[in-house]
């Protein structure tokens, strides 16, 4: 859960899917879906596909019990070095070293690593993690290092002027304040209507990977996509409803609201048919913007 992501986010997720999967085998036996659900608005949902798979893998291949070496570790969907190390670190006590992108960013700016390639930079990277490593308590370095990244040395604005390390770091950082930079992106959203009620389709892919919503289409696509997407022909109405903006990740984004009757859905695939209020109260998983939608289709 904490991949890419701040505790202070995470904690509202935590326990909750704690209570709701307390063992490797309940998060094994339960379909995607409700895994997601309890996923639902934290993000980065293929975490949540990964865990779920790992779950199975771990019930099929160990018996229910937790793998406690690199080897294994390494096998399973969506850990890296890092994380397995992490694992190994945090769960086990071993004297290894990690690189999520907190850690990887304090150490390149202390040794103010800039002109490597990428591949010479990984290297280079763990060479360096491994020397810091301290003789004892592994586990208080590791999270003292990561906590020092998200809180001190910040991707934007880190706090030079009041770090420790200040005087042997070497990062030669602009007294300019650097500011997020936020895209914007203008969108079609395209929701197609069946007897009164509405599709919603699963995402195979992306940001939003296995959860239920609309498809986004650039405004100049809008007549190709339903071309492709449905026969023309099948539709009965078609409406231009509100916009609104929303903000995901550095793009903020208008989209224009487009209701469209259809009088078939033969040949669609991957959807389900709910009602206006059904997806904000049932089991199905969808982003918190698709929540927003059905608030304007009301
Ligand atoms: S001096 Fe600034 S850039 Fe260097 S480690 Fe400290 S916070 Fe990071």
């Amino acid at each position: 859960m904490l991949q890419q992501t701040q505790v202070k986010t995470v904690l509202r997720y935590y326990s909750k899917f704690i209570q709701r999967f307390p063992t490797i085998e309940s998060l094994a036996i339960a379909n995607q879906e409700t895994v997601l659900k309890h996923w639902e608005g934290l993000g980065f949902y293929k975490r949540a596909i990964n865990l779920h798979d790992s779950a199975k893998v771990i019930m099929q291949r160990n018996s229910g019990v937790f793998p406690n070496n690199f080897n294994d570790l390494i096998t399973l969907k969506g850990v890296g070095k890092s994380t397995a190390n992490a694992i190994l670190v945090f769960g086990f006590g071993k004297k290894l070293a990690i690189l999520d992108a907190n850690v990887k960013r304090v150490i390149k700016r202390i040794f103010n690593i800039k002109s490597l390639s990428r591949r010479d930079n990984e290297k280079f990277l763990w060479v360096q993690s491994e020397k810091l490593l301290p003789e004892f308590k592994i586990k208080d370095y590791t999270q003292a290092l990561m906590d020092f990244g998200s809180t001190i040395c910040k991707p934007i604005n880190p706090i030079c002027t009041k770090c420790d390390l200040n005087k042997l770091c070497k990062y030669t950082f602009s007294s300019n304040k650097i500011k997020k930079v936020i895209k914007n992106v203008n969108k079609v959203c395209i929701i197609l209507k069946y007897k009164k009620k509405y599709l919603v389709f699963k995402n195979n892919d992306g940001l939003f990977v296995g959860l239920y919503g609309f498809d986004l289409v650039d405004k100049n696509k809008v007549e190709l996509f339903l071309k492709n997407k449905i026969k023309i022909e099948n539709i009965l109405t078609s409406e231009n409803k509100n916009t609104f903006c929303i903000t995901i990740s550095n793009k903020k984004m208008t989209i224009d609201l487009l209701v469209i009757e259809i009088s078939k859905t033969n040949d669609l695939e991957n959807f389900k048919i709910v009602s206006e209020t059904s997806t904000l109260d049932n089991n199905l998983p969808v982003p918190n913007f698709v929540k927003k939608i059905f608030e304007k289709l009301h």
